[in-house]
């Protein structure tokens, strides 16, 4: 008889010790956490141990944030885990520098993070043996904390025991078992463990190991340096000094000084070529390859220079495909869970990863939206050790880059290509990626080099985006839009299927396009999509590139039950959409088919034929115009494209690209999934009930939960916000107030051409329900770096609010 439990976590690291205490609390749950050596043994052990309250996005500061409270609550409970609040100072060597770090400062005050900006005439008052002749200032956060890794992860651990956890040492996992696309437990040397949930938390071993049973946990190994002085002579208030232009951070160390790097060419380590027994192990130092930044870090604090170092270390951490950590339930297998990939930062998210994974694995559910963190994130072909090689070293490198917008990964492109790739290219394209695939973000004029050249203000492809942008409003322009993931869902119960997973009516007539959402039973919106019913028995699902694995998982798991086939078309099919005022002539003249209103209105699609190839028109548009998205199999696009790119006077149609449609789509207050709408966001929230068919037969998943908050009053609600200064940019999670108080934060933002100003959706969020024409009275501002933008709101589109140019 094997052991049976209802969680089995393998990995004692500080991550698996983090979550067994985190179940251990909720108390619900038989729970064991098993571990090949000794706990800490992995990673954690050689961990600096820097707890910083500050994330790249709200929610991941969140649980920074707790695992501060956490680590400091168990040290008062007396498990000594050696936290302190020694406050920790980021510095900026220059002007770009500065205003990124000052963005960062009022994301980070919204979430209620204490924060200041101080001048090196400030900095150098505060810690006169800080050298300041170089730096233009630095941001305090005077509650960032540090603890001692080893001692915080056996506190975890003990504390997990005392509830009941059954914590083993010397107890390598061999395998995962699995048993009809479900795990059912582990193998071990002593026996088979089962367990109704499986968490890998195993560091870098989780990709080797949920591979094996064909889940993809994309994640990598790289070399990750340090070294530590012998005693210096340091005031005791010093406080941790990140220098990201430098590429450093410093941490006083019990009388002496570490100093850490994130080179900028970062060494990957293949995990294969590490022995059986790696417990409590390093690499070899490489010297040369640490000395830059070694030097730097000697000269930053007087009195430090010549001191001898007592340590010099080099141990592997994970690193992600795009420096964020990997989080949840594995798409191909169910109840098999990872928290892994920590991007050097596992310390100080430990904390907050423990409280939701437990949260997940005890309700099906984090609580919050961590999109950005979802192992559903990722492609397959993401998880081939060439491929996270080299986009690992790539992360651990930028850590300390400038964050600027839109910047673009530069290893490992040309993953996933349209068949227009080249076409494009051709006309001046600037390809960025997503999920792999490279699409043509802006074109570049004659002459011009299709790069970015990036900057916290306008980017020089500014213009560019512009241009395109008047050419879909003032004429027709063509998208590539390839990228979109497409699922054919066909069978006798398509219709039913799809009726209880979105909101809207899905029986309607054949050529008949929907836009729905699809939710979750709590009402948070899980899938934004646009669904045409082909035939009587066949649908077109369209969802965002990025969402494909995530849908596909969705779809798959609610179709249980239900006579359906979904087949993943999103390879098979390109997508060219032709959008703008001008978009029927141009199309007209390649088709015979009658595209007049009559016969083609919005939101239908039909089969129509343009200049001998048969495609799929679609009249529908994400960038408010008159336009059809056209679906046609791959090796036909390239003559599509050929047909309407040059209009019959030979001049050539003009091409658009994703910033464009960015800037189109905020103008028509057109949402964007996992930005504006996430699964913590309801359609009442975010200003879509409109999708919703209440009356349908048979409801649709999380309706209930929809009427219920229907009763209870909104206290959260989407609005558009439009700066009244036409030269500020938003881009993402800048502080929003009402009459002087923060009462949300921009969820995404770009430039509105039409309007000669930048736009930004945003939650307001207050403390009781409230109605929306309550709002017209406040006075909105926007929070950017330092300076505070007026701001109008709309709960409409501000571009063609009637939708005249669409109909
Ligand atoms: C030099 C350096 C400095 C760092 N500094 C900081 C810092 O200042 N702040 C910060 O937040 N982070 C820091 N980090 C990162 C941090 O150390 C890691 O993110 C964190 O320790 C990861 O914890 P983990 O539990 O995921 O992995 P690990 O600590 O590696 O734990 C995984 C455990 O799983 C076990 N295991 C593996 N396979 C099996 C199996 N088959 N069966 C059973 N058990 C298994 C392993 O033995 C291991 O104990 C640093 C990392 C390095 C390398």
């Amino acid at each position: 008889m094997s052991e049976k439990f209802d969680i089995v976590i393998v990995g004692g690291g500080i991550v698996g010790a983090s979550v067994a205490y985190h179940l251990g609390q909720i108390g619900r749950h038989s729970v064991c956490l098993l571990e090949r050596d000794q706990l800490t043994c992995g990673t954690t052990w050689h961990a600096a141990g820097l707890v910083a309250e500050l994330r790249a996005s709200a929610n991941l500061t969140r649980l920074a944030r707790y695992s501060g409270e956490l680590y400091e609550q168990l040290e008062g409970e007396g498990y000594g885990t050696g936290f302190r609040r020694v406050g920790a100072i980021t510095l900026a060597l220059n002007p770009e520098r500065t205003i990124e770090l000052k963005r960062q400062a009022a994301m980070a005050r919204s979430c209620g993070i204490d924060c200041r900006w101080l001048s090196a005439a400030e900095l150098s008052e505060r810690w006169p043996h800080l050298e300041t002749a170089d730096v233009a200032g630095g941001v305090y956060m005077p509650r960032d904390g540090q603890t001692n890794p080893v001692d915080t992860t056996l506190a975890l651990a003990a504390a997990a025991r005392k509830a009941g956890v059954d914590v083993r040492e010397k107890t390598p996992v061999r395998k995962l078992e699995v048993e009809a696309g479900r795990i059912i437990g582990v193998e071990t040397d002593g026996g088979s463990i089962r367990g109704e949930k499986i968490l890998l938390a195993a560091g870098l071993w989780t990709r080797q190991l949920a591979a094996a049973a064909g889940a993809v946990v994309p994640l990598y190994p790289c070399e990750h340096y340090y070294a530590v002085t012998e005693a210096v002579d340091l005031p005791a208030a010093t406080p941790i000094i990140r220098v990201p232009d430098q590429g450093i951070y410093l941490k006083p160390d019990a009388g002496r000084l570490l100093i850490g790097s994130f080179e900028r060419e970062a060494r990957p380590v293949d995990p294969d070529s590490l022995p059986e027994e790696f417990s409590f192990a390093e690499f070899p130092f490489d010297l040369d390859h640490f000395a830059p930044y070694l030097a730097s870090g000697l000269e930053r604090l007087a009195g430090v220079a010549s001191v001898g170092i007592r340590t010099w270390f080099n141990g592997p951490e994970s690193f992600t495909p795009d420096g964020r950590y990997l989080l949840g339930e594995t798409p191909a297998l169910k109840n098999l869970y990872v928290a892994a990939g920590f991007n050097s930062i596992g310390i100080q998210s430990a904390g907050g990863v423990g409280q939701v994974m437990a949260r997940w694995l005890d309700e099906g559910r984090p609580g919050m939206d961590l999109w950005d963190v979802d192992v559903r994130r990722f492609e397959p072909f993401q998880n081939e050790a060439g491929y996270l090689s080299g986009r690992a070293a790539e992360s651990l490198g930028l850590l300390y880059a400038m964050h600027w917008p839109y910047r673009q990964l530069e290893s490992c492109r040309d993953q996933r290509r349209s068949p227009l790739h080249d076409r494009l290219a051709a006309r001046g394209a600037c390809f960025g990626e997503l999920a792999g695939w490279e699409r043509p973000n802006w074109y570049a004029a004659e002459g011009q080099p299709a790069s970015y050249r990036y900057s916290y203000g306008r980017q020089n492809w500014f213009e560019n985006a512009a241009a395109e942008h008047r050419a879909v409003r003032g004429d027709v322009a063509l998208f590539d839009q390839t990228s979109f993931a497409k699922f054919e869902i066909s069978g006798p119960q398509s219709c039913a299927f799809l009726n209880r997973l979105c909101t809207a009516e899905m029986d309607v007539p054949a050529g008949r396009i929907v836009y729905s959402q699809c939710l979750n039973e709590q009402g948070g919106i899980e899938a934004d999509v646009t669904v045409t019913r082909v035939e009587d028995e066949r649908y077109l699902y369209v969802t965002g590139a990025a969402c494909r694995v995530r849908d596909a998982a969705w779809l798959a798991r609610h179709a249980a039950g239900f006579d359906v086939t979904v087949t993943d078309l999103t390879d098979r099919l390109a997508v060219l959409g032709v959008m703008g005022p001008n978009a029927r002539s141009l199309l007209a003249s390649c088709t015979a088919a009658d595209l007049s209103n009559a016969a083609f209105p919005f939101a239908t699609s039909r089969e129509i034929e343009v200049r001998g190839i048969r495609l799929r028109a679609s009249r529908i548009t994400y960038v408010g115009a008159l336009g059809w998205e056209l679906y046609i199999e791959r090796e036909d696009a390239v003559g599509l494209f050929d047909c309407l790119s040059v209009r019959g006077d030979g001049v050539e149609v003009p091409l658009a690209g994703y910033h464009a449609m960015d800037s189109l789509r905020l103008e028509k207050a057109y949402r964007h999934w996992g930005h504006d709408i996430t699964d913590e966001d309801t359609p009442l929230e975010a200003g879509l009930s409109f999708t919703c068919d209440w009356d349908k037969p048979g409801g649709f998943i999380g309706r209930e939960a929809l009427l219920a908050q229907k009763d209870r009053g909104l206290n959260k609600r989407l609005v558009l916000f439009a700066l009244e200064d036409p030269e500020a940019l938003l881009y993402h999670d800048e502080p929003i107030w009402a009459d002087g108080e923060r009462i949300g934060r921009i969820t995404s933002g770009a430039y509105g051409h039409s309007l000669g100003r930048a736009l930004g959706f945003g939650y307001v969020t207050l403390p009781e329900p409230f109605l929306l024409k309550s709002l017209r009275h406040k006075s909105f501002q926007v929070e950017i770096g330092d300076e505070m933008i007026p701001a109008t709101i709309s709960t409409r589109a501000l571009y063609d609010p009637d939708q005249h140019e669409i109909r």
